[in-house]
């Protein structure tokens, strides 16, 4: 897909903002670290060590964080780290995974990047951050200053692109049966396809620029991501569907400034959005139907990893939340 975008002299730049829970053993069960509120300085002390050192990790192999808070769920951490080139974006969140999860063993806790870690908390994203840069001149191409909310027409029409194939998209960024019960109304986490200016609830949220770095910092988020994904799929699955909306000029209609979960049906329905698969079948069936999508993940992948994931929908069938709960946590 990086050749795909290349061949139109296009780059993309990106990276993820992820989020995860650290836990502390508790006899046989893990449980957060902390009780504390959201945002909170009390969050941040009960985390601060782990994550100084979860920090200071990272940059020694070149991957940088750039804010840090104690998030809204209980022992809730947040840490962005620096965009970058598509590819090393990738191997950065393998990286980070990887790291947090050490470096919160050394202190004898378990980093957990499950999508829900507990059914009525908030869930662990890892929204995808993105740009799109010219070669030939080195500028943004999802910025136009005279656009409306400082979009180009090739901004609009990927957004077109992404919330087109969306409901099959989410089968590669939220890959996992627990991945769904995160993407819900009011969690952050966006349950509809729409899209807005600083709309939270948006699966493609417009976040403001930078005064002054209008340019530089015109970015796109994709919030239907979790950090059960595999990375190198969802930016590829991201960059196809976002290109195929530029080839096809997809408008992706107005932006939506509200919750879309308060809209009516029949407002949904007027301004084509659509509620995201609610379980992993769902979403598989998606992708299964998106021949686009599949034809770019080429044969071989598109169908080994519908059959993989199929046999993961079979292995919850019948069994109850907190079995789907236990088998996430520790594994991601
Ligand atoms: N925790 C939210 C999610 O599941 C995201 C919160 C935020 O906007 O940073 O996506
Ligand atoms: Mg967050």
């Amino acid at each position: 897909m990086i050749e795909r975008a290349r061949q139109a002299g296009l780059a993309l730049q990106a990276t993820f903002e992820n989020e995860f829970t650290l836990a502390r053993r508790d006899g046989e069960r893990y449980v957060p670290i902390d009780r504390s509120p959201c945002f909170s300085t009390i969050g941040m002390d009960s985390a601060t060590p782990v994550m100084i050192d979860v920090i200071d990790a990272l940059i020694a192999q070149g991957v940088y964080p750039e804010q840090y808070y104690a998030e809204l769920g209980p022992g809730q951490q947040e840490l962005p780290v620096r965009f970058t080139d598509a590819l090393r974006a990738a191997d950065n969140q393998v990286t980070m995974r990887d790291t947090v999860r050490g470096v919160a063993l050394t202190y004898g806790l378990l980093a957990s990047f499950a999508p829900k870690p507990f059914p009525d908390e908030a869930g662990n994203g890892s929204h995808i951050h993105f740009s799109l840069w010219r070669i030939k001149d080195g500028k943004n191409h999802f910025h136009d200053p005279r656009g409306r909310h400082g979009l180009s027409d090739a901004g609009r029409a990927f957004i077109g692109g992404v919330l087109a194939h969306l409901p099959a998209l989410v089968a590669l960024t939220a890959p996992s049966v627990n991945s769904y019960r995160r993407l819900q109304p009011r969690f952050w986490s966006s349950a509809y396809t729409a899209w807005g200016p600083d709309n939270r609830e948006a699966a493609v949220r417009v976040p403001s620029t930078r005064r002054g770095l209008e340019m530089e910092s015109t970015n796109l988020e994709l919030k239907p991501c979790d950090p059960s994904s595999n990375p190198y799929l969802a930016l590829g699955g991201l960059l196809a569907a976002g290109l195929d909306g530029m080839a096809r000029t997809v408008d992706p209609g107005e932006p939506t400034l509200v919750d879309p979960d308060t809209l009516s049906d029949a407002e949904r329905a007027r301004r084509g959005i659509r509620r995201l698969p609610t379980s992993l079948g769902e979403a598989l069936d998606a992708l299964e139907r998106d021949e686009m999508l599949r034809a770019s993940l080429g044969e071989m992948l598109g169908k080994e990893y519908l059959t993989v994931k199929r046999s993961e929908v079979r292995g919850f069938e019948g069994k109850d939340v907190a079995f789907e709960i236990a088998q996430h946590f520790y594994k991601y």
